[in-house]
């Protein structure tokens, strides 16, 4: 008890007392979404600065206290969360929004900073952040970097390390590793903040960035469309990535299952009538993007690769119709306890595995439900599976994974490793390339102070 009192009270020697919350107030957060347990740490320091980042992880890295980063604390891997005896890491007085620079697309941000108010500043200067996804309102920046975060823009603009153009890190010892670059162009060396973006916080502390914004791109038009079969989904696919000319923003699939875990929360409007095999959210954002949706509509009906179609009309139709999409709370309420998975596999082999997976399913636990959604066009299946018992969990995600296998599929598409793939690691990366983890982990966190646990076993 001493030595833990004796810590905190350094803690507030370089933050402030106010800024090292304890007992009650730890115990008032959740560090794993959905939330579970109240966290347990021994404290949750609040720098306000990389220089008090830095002191925290040198003194950590001395007294061999274990230091876990959070942001939003709204990933879905247990990647944020806290033992007893840790300190966690918060970024809620980092959020500020250092400078834009117009001609140079560009801005600086800390890393506490939320990922809604980055898109909502982007677009105040007249330009995006592309980066979206549901927990936009409680991601930060900082943890989206972490995690290299994916979401629904991905297929046209690519994931969080293609957005970021510089970084600033804390490296286990206190070292600030410094490469605020603004330049598109620089091929000086390693690119080394690439080995820190999604490494979850296990080799470095993300403090600042240097983000890429692009130009504003117009006016957005959406619909929800419904297809018969999935062959019928990929021409749409194809069709639409042809014609929008590369302005295909979103391509949402929903499998009926998600519509029937959602809807009952009376929240959403049905978005079509009847019954349909897909549903598919799809967005175009361009000078012309309503006629361009307009005639892929047209394409799709004469090729019968649609079975009906809503367009949106207004903004708020629009929203409504995303809402539906983005309702995680509703699907996560309606079955609990539900287990999440983010894979990504050849969209040729989607129905295929899918089969596979209900078959195996039915097999062990008939009945189970099985909600299915994804991004498709990327490769990213979110499989939520539902069979009562959260003592199934291990035995579920064996065959979710081990299905997986054979395909040369991706235990995670974009939530990341966290905890709770970390067992499962082997089935999309090599033994040699989990070794090579294992030895930069060593160098560059050698007394195990960052986020230990996490991605990598005994790590
Ligand atoms: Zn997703």
């Amino acid at each position: 008890m001493t030595r833990e009192r004796d810590v905190l009270r350094d803690f507030a020697a370089i933050v402030g007392e106010n800024h090292v919350l304890v007992g009650a107030d730890v115990a008032a957060r959740h560090d794993t979404y959905p939330p579970g347990p109240a966290m347990a740490a021994l404290g949750i320091v609040r720098p306000a600065s990389t220089a008090e980042v830095a002191a925290i992880l040198r003194y950590c890295d001395a007294h061999g206290v274990a230091v876990i980063p959070q942001g939003g604390r709204t990933g879905l891997v247990s990647g944020g969360k806290t033992r007893a005896g840790d300190v966690a890491l918060s970024f809620e007085r980092m959020t500020a929004i250092e400078a834009i620079d117009i001609p140079g697309s560009t801005m600086i941000v800390q890393a506490g900073v939320p990922l809604q108010r980055v898109q909502e500043a982007a677009l105040e200067a007249g330009m995006t952040y592309p980066v979206d996804l549901g927990a936009r309102g409680s991601a930060t920046i900082g943890g989206t970097i972490a995690t290299n975060a994916g979401g629904n823009s991905v297929l046209r603009y690519g994931m969080t390390r293609d957005q970021i153009l510089g970084l600033e890190v804390v490296l286990a010892d206190g070292t600030v590793l410094s490469n605020m670059n603004r330049m598109m162009k620089n091929n000086a060396g390693y690119d080394l903040k690439q080995m820190f973006i999604g490494s979850e916080g296990t080799l470095g502390v993300v403090t600042r960035a240097v983000l890429r914004l692009r130009p504003e791109p117009g006016v957005r038009a959406t619909a929800w469309l419904g297809a018969g079969d999935f062959d019928a989904v990929l021409a749409l696919l194809a069709l639409a990535g042809r014609e929008s000319s590369g302005a295909l923003t979103s391509f949402e699939v929903m499998w009926p299952s998600f519509l029937d875990a959602v809807l009952p929360s009376g929240r959403h409007q049905p978005p079509l009538n009847g019954e349909h095999a897909f549903h598919i959210l799809i967005e175009i954002v361009s000078r012309h993007a309503q006629d361009q949706l307009q005639l892929i509509l047209e394409a799709a009906w004469e090729q019968g690769l649609i079975t009906d179609a809503t367009l949106a009309t207004s903004d708020a139709q629009a929203h409504a119709l995303w809402a539906i999409r983005d309702d995680i709370e509703a699907l996560v309420g309606g079955l609990r306890p539900l287990f999440l998975y983010d894979i990504s596999l050849p969209q040729v082999a989607m129905v295929g595995y899918l089969g596979q997976l209900r078959a195996a399913l039915d097999a062990r636990w008939p009945g189970a439900a099985l909600v299915v959604f994804g991004h498709v066009a990327d490769g990213n299946l979110h499989v939520c599976i539902h069979t009562g018992d959260e003592s199934d969990h291990h035995a579920v995600d064996d065959m979710v994974y081990g299905l997986l296998r054979p395909l040369a599929g991706s235990v995670s598409a974009e939530h990341g490793i966290g905890l709770d793939k970390r067992d499962y690691l082997d089935v999309t990366r090599t033994a040699e390339e989990i070794a090579l983890m294992g030895r930069l982990k060593h160098l560059l966190d050698p007394n195990g102070t960052l986020n230990p646990g996490k991605v990598l076993r005994g790590a």
